[in-house]
């Protein structure tokens, strides 16, 4: 049972794989700068522990609680762990505590809050990600780029949270082209205020255009673990 979760897991990740080098080659990058977050979202403990098997290193959560309960029946040293999704502040600390790298860093009172907590648990560094919105949507999470200045500011002088990188979640087209402009803005406003830095951008369906565009980590959870059960 567990050995053919692992083999199907194992072929998609080798397809997942071929497609990202393939989109490395096209754009000229080399695929060992490109990072595959393994979006484990409402899969169980099992589960990722066989995608761990198939070689995947890096999972992406999307909820605090949900992946602390998963964390820590695998082991937190057993893989490496992403925040992407909205971190709300009441659960800010258990997420100093879970995760290696927060995408979804999305305002100033939330970056004071990280601060203030690394110091409070001897966490020396935590890399965060800023969350922009492009798109101005009201569902979706992030900063807007007008309030974006006052955070940059905070964090260079932040001791402990390392600004590592922008992120985005672009809206949905089902035509991928109508997602590069996105991409493209998102590397653009990196150039300007973090040269260098990452961009996590693209999943299943688009991060073949957000590699085009530069993404250097991709969160990819249905083309790995297929579709998901929210029941
Ligand atoms: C769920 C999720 C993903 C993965 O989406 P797929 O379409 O399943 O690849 C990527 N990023 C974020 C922020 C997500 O919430």
């Amino acid at each position: 049972m567990i050995e053919l979760m692992v083999e199907k897991l194992a072929s998609r990740l080798a397809k997942v794989w071929a497609e990202i080098r393939r989109a490395a080659e096209k754009a000229n990058r080399n695929a060992n700068q490109i990072k595959l977050v393994a979006v484990s979202k409402t899969h169980g403990a099992e589960t990722i522990k066989a995608a761990i098997e198939a070689g995947a290193k890096v999972f992406g959560e999307n909820k605090v609680q949900e992946a602390e309960g998963k964390i820590n029946q695998i082991g937190r040293e057993k893989a490496e762990w992403h925040l992407i999704g909205h971190l709300q502040s009441n659960k800010a600390r258990k997420a100093v505590r879970l995760f290696d790298v927060i995408h979804s860093l999305d305002s100033v009172e939330l970056a004071e809050r990280l601060e203030r907590i690394c110091e409070e648990e001897n966490r020396h560094s935590l890399s965060v990600f800023v969350q922009i919105d492009l798109a101005k949507e009201a569902t979706k999470n992030g900063i807007e780029e007008k309030d974006l200045p006052a955070l940059v500011e905070f964090l260079r002088g932040a001791k402990h949270l390392k600004f590592g990188g922008l992120m985005i979640v672009p809206p949905y087209f089902d035509d991928t082209e109508k997602v590069r402009p996105y991409f493209r803005r998102l590397r653009e406003i990196r150039d300007e205020i973090l040269p260098g830095g990452e961009l996590s951008m693209g999943m299943s369906h688009d991060f073949a255009v957000a590699i085009e565009e530069g993404a250097t980590l991709i969160r990819v959870g249905t083309a790995i673990f297929g579709e998901r059960d929210y029941s």
